[in-house]
């Protein structure tokens, strides 16, 4: 495996064609727009520069890095070469689908198709194409020249040739990958959103303050940041939708969105990014 076609080189993209290139992969990074590729290139060389300081790599290694990056709009010129497809565009099903449709249309019949999807079903998507055997989901984890785990995410027909490729493939990139099936949230989500859900019905229900929350979960749990804090990281709106997905996808109420949840995305209040969630960002 030689060429890899990232596409989506959002906060993720840039993230995975970061690591593949650095790890000696010929990749090509793919958007919509070219503001968008720009963009990117401007995190990776930045976060490159991070690496080189902390003496992570050297400065040949970050210009060698940059060199096995090319970035590019016209995604089927990517495809024919294509060894492995990694998508990390928005997280929409139909967007998704319409991309894996034409992923198969356009890679050679060897070629893997992977999705970093944090919650749309592997099954699902790998049902559009005609090799659903090699449909995978490849979930990275946020900064991903950073973080250490890889999700690897089998889809009902996904192949065990398939799985092994790429769970090989995600050790050679320093990751550490864990064998996961395709239910809704797989294990990370299923295990965290509850949980910063449950956090929030605390708050609704005046059982603490938001600052008391979080500091039980640091100090009484070592977790290195309280869920409500973590919540507003992520994104609240982006917390509802995957507690949806859970909610609708296995069907029982304990996975209900919180009232509050809801409220605060409907206010537009959706942590970081908006300036306002559970704290006030206003002045940062
Ligand atoms: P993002 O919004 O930062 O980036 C998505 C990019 O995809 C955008 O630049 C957009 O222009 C591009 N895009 C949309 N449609 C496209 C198309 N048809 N062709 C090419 N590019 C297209 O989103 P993100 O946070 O990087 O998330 C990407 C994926 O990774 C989603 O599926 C998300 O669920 C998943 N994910 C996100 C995180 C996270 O912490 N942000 C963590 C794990 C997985």
């Amino acid at each position: 495996m030689q060429n890899v076609t990232v596409v989506g080189a959002g906060t993720m993209g840039n993230g995975i064609a970061h690591v593949f290139a650095m790890n000696g992969y010929q990749v090509h990074l793919v958007d919509i727009k070219q503001d968008y590729l720009d963009r990117a290139l401007a995190t990776i060389t930045k976060n490159l520069d991070r690496q080189v300081k902390k003496e992570i790599i050297t400065e040949d290694q970050k210009k060698e890095t940059l060199d096995h990056i090319t970035m590019t709009t016209d995604l089927e010129s990517t495809l024919s070469n294509a060894d492995l497809v990694v998508e990390a565009a928005s997280e929409n099903e139909d967007i998704k689908k319409d991309l894996f449709r034409t992923f198969d249309a356009k890679t050679g019949p060897d070629c893997i198709l992977a999705s970093n999807t944090s919650s749309i079903s592997i099954t699902k998507i790998g049902a559009v194409t005609g090799r659903a055997d090699k449909v995978i989901g490849m979930h990275f984890f946020n900064p991903v020249p950073v973080m250490k785990l890889v999700e690897i995410i089998r889809g009902h027909e996904t192949s065990d040739t398939v799985y092994k490729t790429i769970h090989e493939l995600a050790e050679k990139l320093g990751k550490t990958p864990v064998e996961v099936q395709d239910y809704p949230g797989f294990v990370s989500n299923r295990v965290l959103m509850p949980m910063i859900n449950e956090a929030i019905y605390a708050l609704m229900e005046g059982v603490a303050t938001v600052e008391d929350i979080d500091t039980v979960m640091k100090l009484g749990m070592a977790h290195p940041m309280g869920p409500l804090t973590l919540a507003d990281f992520i994104g609240l709106d982006v917390c509802l939708d995957i507690m949806n997905v859970l909610y609708e996808g296995i069907g029982d109420p304990k996975y209900r969105p919180c009232p509050l949840l809801k409220k605060m995305v409907a206010a537009g209040h959706l942590g970081r990014k908006s300036g306002r969630g559970f704290y006030d960002y206003s002045q940062s």
